[in-house]
């Protein structure tokens, strides 16, 4: 996660719109081949909530808008539930193109991509992240566990340069058709307005650690 090697090589204080425009023709993978545009994201420039799906669909594809087939039905649906609306957050994805036929991102378009949503965390700097479904889950925690594990569970990890609290839960295109995963999600996203009004420690101090001490300085808030 090179938060800061890209940070280093973009003028500071460029806008999310203007990083949005910049980005727009962008050809680091094979997907700006069969896309028919780069879908950036959507929401607010200031979210304190940011939600990171997979990739555009067809629908997302052709709008240039993530989350606005089914899923994002439901996604509006879950945000409404705890007084939300999609204007107040930022929904991206871990790759802004298509992949033909909806199939599961690939390693290499992942490791193309990750750039930008790093730069996205970056200028957004949102207070939560709630990663949806298993790639964007395992890309934002840096571990491969898998999202039936570790949904509801918030742990805190610096991300774009800024401490966060990340929170994985289930993709709403899986809850879709799986009325017991429905339920699991709609009870994981009712925590997030608890998250939001969590204040984060402030940052660890730069004193060496103890020997003994097991606790790395960016603390696990109990993923296991
Ligand atoms: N699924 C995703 O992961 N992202 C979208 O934008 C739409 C569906």
């Amino acid at each position: 996660m090179e938060a800061a090697a890209v940070a280093a090589t973009e003028p500071a204080g460029l806008s999310l719109a203007a990083y949005g425009d910049e980005v727009a023709g962008c050809t680091r993978c094979a997907l700006a081949k069969g896309r028919t545009q780069v879908v950036f994201g959507a929401g607010s420039p200031n979210a304190d909530l940011m939600f990171v799906g997979e990739a555009p669909g067809f629908h997302e594809d052709k709008q240039g808008v993530p989350f606005v087939g089914a899923a994002g039905q439901l996604l509006n649906k879950l945000l409404a539930g705890i007084g939300m609306t999609r204007d107040e957050v930022f929904i991206a994805n871990v790759l802004m193109c298509r992949p033909p036929g909806n199939r599961d991102p690939q390693q290499e378009e992942i490791e193309a991509c990750e750039p930008h949503l790093w730069r996205k965390i970056e200028l957004i700097q949102p207070k939560v992240i709630a990663t949806l479904g298993n790639f964007a889950t395992k890309l934002l925690s840096g571990k491969p566990l898998g999202i039936t594990r570790v949904h509801g569970v918030e742990q805190e990890v610096v991300l774009g340069g800024n401490r966060v609290v990340l929170y994985p839960i289930f993709h709403p295109a899986a809850a879709l058709y799986t009325p017991r995963m429905l339920e699991v999600l709609e009870v994981d996203f009712r925590r997030l307005p608890e998250l939001l009004g969590q204040t984060l420690a402030p940052p660890v101090a730069l004193v060496p650690e103890p020997e003994s001490s097991p606790e790395p300085a960016a603390v696990q808030l109990g993923l296991f």
